[in-house]
């Protein structure tokens, strides 16, 4: 995790490296890092339905010049349960 990044998620104290949202389902600690998808064009975007080709929705975050997008977020293993912040 970038230090760009660090303080979306984590506490600014000095300390432990605790996450400090639990999981909204079942409340146990939620592991801090990226969602990672490939996308040359658009980067990711929020859909409330699909559409044919992905056409439209609201941009989420664009891709790098690698063509690759990174959002932090946060998962629950257990739950298989990921939220992500943009
Ligand atoms: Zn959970």
């Amino acid at each position: 995790m970038t230090p760009s990044h660090r303080h979306l998620f984590l506490p600014r104290t000095p300390g432990p490296r605790v996450v400090e949202f639990p999981c909204p389902s079942c409340g146990r600690p939620m592991d801090a890092g990226f969602l990672v998808a490939e996308s040359y064009i658009s980067g990711v975007k929020w859909m409330q339905e699909k559409t044919k080709l992905a056409l439209g929705g609201d941009p989420i975050q664009k891709p790098d010049a690698w063509g690759n997008v990174y959002i932090a977020g946060l998962r629950c293993t257990g739950c298989r349960l990921v939220t992500v912040r943009y």
